[in-house]
């Protein structure tokens, strides 16, 4: 009988504790950790702040040009993305896909100005050109101060007094007090002569390393360069790259013997952009160009292929250094016809000229405020319809179309 109460006890007992514990596992608190599938979704966070303002998965690095993200910061961005793609940032400025020798051409093999067909660097520069980091040299000769500079004094140049650099072969006192220090007396001939041109060249190519600018364009004394439109087309690159801009003269590479880098047994063919139309060259190419440029080496590159001064700079940039012209329709010489130039594009063009006065009239046909007997190289015109503020420009009736 005691035996039997003491077994009962130990029973009741056994079971008190069995109905413990189960009230033990119903306090959530002493739950077990519940399995992996069970995991709670993980709530939208404020995103981290960052360097440059980005957002996630646009992490800036301004050090690098191009920074895959950290391990962890990947693991981070996915995990705030939901997204498993690694995040890779490309800095302002760095190499795009059209680095070193630009051939970015239209279908008819213009170059593409800036915004259209992938203009690189404009869009990615964080510090945008300026008209003060272009230099634009004039190429003139004391015949034509009178009958040609007034004219480009008059119109564009006046807009841009600081860059352009007027470089000529005879004092002109004159011409000195109108633009002080931007007249440069090159010392050459006067000449119309390869070793006359090539020297002024020469001697624009060195005004230029030691401007500091960043694009060199040269112009002669006949063109009118349209500004915003050169502005546009220079902003469309980066200066740091191979960037040489013009227009062919002929529709074929020229052929030169080849007597830099050899004897002259062997021939070489390149293309160049015709002087009288106007070219610009990034400053990073024109450093390139130093062995064969700079310090007189120009004149006697010229004088070792027995080429005018355009053709010597073809040579240098293509033939020598291997980068291509990038040719543009945007130039224009009086080589060509100017009439056939649409009306309605005349003013996005970066340089036009004129000629044939003598004979038949070639020149750019645009009306406006001044006949062809008042304005016969239409510049004047040109400049009105761009910049109608100017105090000699006439007031037209705006719905007074010529
Ligand atoms: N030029 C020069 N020296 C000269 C004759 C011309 O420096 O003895 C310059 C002129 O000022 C112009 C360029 O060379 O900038 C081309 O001259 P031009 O327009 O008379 O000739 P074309 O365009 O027919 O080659
Ligand atoms: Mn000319």
């Amino acid at each position: 009988m005691h035996i039997a109460s003491v077994g009962i006890s130990k029973l009741c007992f056994l079971c008190s504790l069995a109905f413990c514990g189960l009230l033990l596992l119903l306090i959530p608190a002493f739950q077990p950790p519940s399995r992996q599938g069970d995991l709670p979704q993980p709530r939208p966070h404020a995103r981290p702040a960052r360097a440059g303002g980005g957002s996630a998965n646009t992490l800036r690095h301004p050090g690098a040009p191009v920074v895959s993200v950290h391990a962890g910061e990947t693991a981070l961005a996915t995990w705030l993305n939901g997204s498993t793609t690694e995040t890779k940032v490309t800095r302002s400025g760095d190499q795009g896909p059209g680095r070193g020798t630009d051939s970015r051409k239209s279908p008819e093999g213009g170059a593409l100005p800036g915004g259209k067909g992938g203009g690189l660097a404009g869009s990615r520069s964080r510090d945008p050109l300026e008209l003060k980091d272009i230099f634009i040299a004039v190429k003139t000769t004391r015949k034509y101060h009178k009958s040609r500079l007034e004219l480009l004094f008059q119109t564009w140049v006046s807009r841009a007094k600081e860059q352009t650099y007027i470089f000529t072969d005879g004092e002109d006192k004159e011409l000195r007090r109108k633009a002080g220090a931007n007249i440069i007396n090159t010392n050459c001939s006067a000449a119309h002569t390869r070793q006359a041109l090539c020297c002024k060249m020469s001697v624009e190519y060195d005004k230029f390393i030691e401007s500091q600018k960043k694009w060199f364009c040269h112009v002669d004394d006949d063109n009118y360069v349209i500004l915003p439109s050169l502005l546009r087309l220079l902003a469309s690159y980066h200066h740091s790259q191979d960037v040489y801009l013009g227009r062919p003269s002929l529709d074929h590479p020229i052929e030169a013997a080849e007597r830099v880098k050899s004897d002259g047994s062997v021939s070489v063919k390149f293309w160049f952009a015709t002087g009288g139309a106007g070219f610009c060259i990034s400053r990073g190419l024109a450093l390139k160009m130093s062995p064969w440029a700079s310090l007189g080496n120009f004149i006697s590159t010229a004088e070792k292929i027995r080429l005018p001064d355009d053709c010597t700079i073809g040579y240098i940039i293509e033939a020598l250094l291997e980068v291509a012209l990038t040719h543009t329709h945007l130039f224009h010489s009086h080589l060509e016809s100017l009439q056939k130039l649409p009306t309605d594009t005349v003013l996005e063009q970066v340089t036009l000229s004129y000629g044939g006065f003598e004979n038949r009239r070639n020149v750019v046909s645009i009306g406006g405020g001044f006949s062809l007997a008042e304005d016969p190289s239409r510049f004047k015109t040109v400049h009105c319809l761009l910049y109608p503020d100017t105090d000699w420009c006439p007031r037209v009736n705006p719905r007074q179309k010529n």
